[in-house]
């Protein structure tokens, strides 16, 4: 059976940059070693960590003042490592989810902290607007994709203190004006590469304004000034997220991502809408391309747990909807072909042939 990887993370990745990771394993470019047993300071692995980086400014169109490291640790690290080197007097945090919240409970710990809005009174189903940005904080920070509520910016927003955005889940699914951002971060295991590598996007004169110490490994500039390499990147998932930036590329860039994107979520959004049994969580202007999030409509409710099967023998994988959301989750990233969407579409449909009321 064909099955349609809608997992929310990690998840699907192009076909071909999995292939050749695996080739990679086997013996990396002829050298008659694997990927994983040469050293990171050899100029085989070096011409890896350097295209990746390229491709990753190319893609994104990230200016030269703009440096791209890759970490360990997972966004969850940057939650605390962007206040340990920004944070002095004041941080501001937009809360819309769950990630946001984290990012502002390791925020409290290095300073002052405020949540200058938040979206939790509606259950994090819509992006907050309107709000006035206090120009006296060192930073602002967003996430940009709310990968469990299913809602996300769609623009880069404007505004008046250095702006710090965690990326994970949408990062090179839309253009983004880097230029706008101090720093972009996330986790790669969403739309960009396997777990294991965190990609960094900093402006480098924001850097080493905090009068606090930083440990070696929490100051960026250790690791701008090493490209990546102060210790032991990440080898096999730098490489594997090089080998996703290629496909990117080949297949016509951000854009056409883009255009994918807004491609599969017209057909799914269009089906929850039409279909009586379904209806979809977000607001509609802040719906999510990459999270698309929908429950059993009313009257329908008890025939959750019943859609779930029907999908899943159809080989829909990992559309179970986060517990704090509950009903159905279709993760879409960039790897996923518009066909999955559309036999996520004819289930729907024939659920509802078999169960309308
Ligand atoms: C998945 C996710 C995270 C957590 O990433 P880790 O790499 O597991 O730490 C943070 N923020 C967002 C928006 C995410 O989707």
């Amino acid at each position: 059976m064909k099955m349609h990887n809608f997992n929310a993370g990690p998840s699907i990745l192009p076909r071909e940059a999995i292939e050749n990771s695996a080739k990679a394993i086997l013996e990396l470019d002829g050298i008659g070693l694997s990927l994983l047993e040469i050293s990171h300071r050899t100029k085989d692995f070096e011409k890896v960590n350097d295209e990746a980086n390229a491709l990753l400014r190319e893609l994104l169109g990230v200016p030269d003042t703009h440096k791209i490291i890759f970490l360990g640790g997972g966004a969850s690290t940057q939650f605390y490592e962007v206040p340990y080197n920004f944070l002095e007097n004041k941080a501001g945090y937009i809360n819309t989810g769950v990630w946001a919240k984290k990012a502002i409970k390791e925020a409290k710990i290095f300073g002052q902290t405020e949540v200058v809005a938040s979206s939790e009174d509606k259950n994090f189903n819509y992006i907050p607007k309107g709000y006035r940005i206090p120009t006296d904080l060192d930073y602002l920070h967003i996430t940009t994709n709310n990968t469990i509520y299913g809602t996300e910016y769609h623009t880069d927003i404007d505004s008046p203190v250095m702006l710090v955005a965690d990326m994970s889940s949408d990062i090179l699914s839309r253009p983004v004006d880097v230029s706008k951002y101090g720093m972009i971060y996330g986790g790669a295991q969403k739309n960009m590469g396997p777990a294991g590598v965190t990609f960094v996007i900093v402006r480098e004169d924001v850097l080493g304004k905090v009068s606090r110490p930083l440990p070696s490994m929490v100051d960026y500039r250790n690791h701008i000034a090493n490209d990546s390499m102060f210790n032991t990147p990440p080898v096999f998932p730098i490489f594997v997220l090089r080998e996703v930036l290629k496909w990117v590329k080949k297949e016509g860039g951000v854009a056409e991502m883009n255009r994918r994107a807004h491609e599969r979520a017209d057909l799914l959004y269009g089906e929850i809408d039409r279909n009586p049994l379904f209806k979809g969580t977000a607001e509609k202007e802040d719906r999510s391309l990459m999270n698309i999030c929908f429950v059993m409509n009313d009257g329908y409710e008890e025939l959750a747990p019943e859609f779930l099967e029907f999908a899943k023998a159809r080989g829909m994988v990992g559309i179970k909807g986060h517990r704090l959301v509950g009903g159905f989750r279709a993760s879409c990233y960039n790897a996923l072909a518009k066909e999955s969407v559309q036999a996520l579409v004819a289930c729907m449909q024939e659920f509802e042939a078999a169960n309308k009321k």
